[in-house]
């Protein structure tokens, strides 16, 4: 990296570079506190504000914190200078997968364990409402053992605008992975533009090149556009079957995700064991982001000892620079989290003292019908008596000091569905605990003029605006 700010430097050993995309660069890197590989995206703010993107980034950014899933790669956090963004993401050690199609096409086997995990894991992110729109062999990469993540999801914004620019499209290669209804500019259905791309990425590892390709451009589109592509002899009759049905040019008749998870093809080796298996690591994969300021977590689930909370309960140096970004007025993410329909967590500041703050968390699990569970000075644990659609529902209220009465509250779902605990958070909690919260993330307008504001996360005591 030419110039690398202390911000970054101070946790992360920046590396040498992996890859190099039309918006961004990625680096290699090593969390100083932890030793963990990462790898940090770094995209130009000025390249996306002349596509007039930064919002949109900014809006998925929060979006791709709720996608967790064994085949997403992770993003641990966000970092940003006046101009630039980081991306600090899981490191895919095994690089990208077309890296190994380039030196032969797959056997039937290896190809439909990745197809499996290419489609459990954009299904999943569909069912959280989130949307690739730019699966192609570049995002997908492998770990160290050789399972599939999928990257960039989430930053559609990206891809849409390449897509817009017709000379960005042509430069930044073929588009031989877009859906018709996507080169057409009709107006389309996410999921199932995605659905598309996923089968010209199995028909890539079966036959090893492409289902659709031409020097010209125009010739491309009209092939893509008709699906007209044949498959090489030593395709099965039923993955051929499969693949005819996802590359469908009518989105409205092509082929669903569950139907893709019923055919056979798809189903052969896995058998019930492995699903519920996959299911397992899916919730895993839920648990929340590191919220200790030392990075990411080393083992997916991050969530603090009871000892620990115990020792430590309201250092304000569990925040790290996420929610330092989000709630420094300079970079205030917070206004979009209101359209994120699948948070699991949300925020407020009081400046009450602590006592109060959580006599009154007890008062609207009261009102709530929930029983609180437990009572510790910095933590309030409410549950709900009635079974939900994912089990109990269970809401954790962790209090942090950010300055002596100048409390930050989190909110986190901790069991239960999401739907359910956002209507409880929505209907009951918010209004409940109006007259001693400060201010609710999300409650207020971001500053007109962001793109000047933005800096770098300021130091904690500096980036207090409600302390006057
Ligand atoms: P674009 O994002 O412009 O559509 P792209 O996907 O190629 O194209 P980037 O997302 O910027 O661009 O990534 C560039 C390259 O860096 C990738 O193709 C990949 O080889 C490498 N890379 C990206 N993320 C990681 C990661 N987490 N671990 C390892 N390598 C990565
Ligand atoms: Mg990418």
């Amino acid at each position: 990296m030419d110039h690398k700010p202390s911000v970054l430097t101070a946790r992360y050993e920046v590396g040498r570079l992996l890859g190099q995309g039309t918006f961004a660069k990625v680096y290699f890197a090593r969390s100083i506190t932890t030793n963990q590989s990462v790898a940090i995206k770094v995209i130009d703010k000025d390249k996306v504000l002349k596509v007039g993107l930064a919002d949109q980034i900014k809006r998925e950014i929060s979006v791709m914190r709720i996608v967790r899933h064994s085949n997403v790669l992770q993003l641990y956090e966000v970092m940003a200078t006046k101009t630039k963004i980081f991306f600090i993401m899981e490191y895919a050690k095994g690089g990208e997968l077309f890296n190994k199609v380039a030196k032969g096409r797959l056997k039937e086997d290896a190809a439909r364990k990745y197809f499996q995990q290419l489609i459990n894991a954009v299904d999943f992110c569909h069912s959280r409402g989130v949307y690739h729109r730019d699966i192609k062999p570049e995002n997908l990469l492998l770990d160290e053992n050789e399972n599939l993540k999928v990257s960039d999801f989430g930053l559609s914004a990206l891809a849409e605008s390449r897509r817009q620019d017709g000379l960005l499209h042509t430069t930044c290669g073929t588009p031989a992975y877009v859906a018709p209804e996507v080169i057409n500019r009709k107006g389309y259905d996410g999921a199932k533009a995605d659905i598309w791309s996923c089968g010209v990425v199995l028909y890539v590892l079966l036959a090893g090149y492409l289902p659709f390709h031409d020097s010209n451009l125009m010739e491309l589109y009209r092939k893509i556009t008709k699906a007209e592509f044949k498959c090489p002899n030593w395709f099965a009759p039923e993955v051929r079957r499969l693949l005819s049905k996802i590359l469908d040019p009518n989105p409205i008749t092509r082929v669903s995700m569950a139907k893709i998870k019923e055919s056979s093809w798809f189903k052969k080796g896995l058998n019930s064991n492995k699903q519920r298996k996959l299911e397992q690591t899916e919730t895993q994969a839920m648990a929340p982001l590191s919220r200790d300021g030392s990075g990411p977590s080393s083992n997916g689930s991050s969530m603090p000892s009871e000892e620990a909370k115990q020792e430590q309960p309201m250092k304000p140096s569990n925040l790290n620079a996420f929610d330092i970004i989000s709630l420094s007025p300079g970079f205030d993410l917070s206004g979009l989290f209101e359209h994120d329909l699948l948070r699991r967590e949300t925020r407020f500041t009081s400046r009450q003292p602590a006592s109060v703050i959580i006599s009154r968390l007890e008062d609207t699990a009261k009102l709530l019908k929930m029983k609180v569970m437990k009572r510790e000075p910095g933590l309030l644990r409410m549950e709900g008596v009635k079974e939900g659609r994912k089990g109990l529902l269970t809401i954790d209220a962790e209090i942090f000091e950010v300055a002596p009465n100048f409390h930050l509250v989190e909110v986190k779902k901790s069991n239960g569905d999401t739907m359910e605990y956002q209507k409880v958070v929505k209907d009951g909690m918010r209004s409940a605990l109006d007259d001693i919260v400060w201010v609710w993330q999300g409650g207020k307008e971001p500053p007109q003029q962001q793109e000047e504001a933005q800096y770098l996360p300021p130091p904690l005591q500096q980036q207090q605006p409600l302390q006057q």
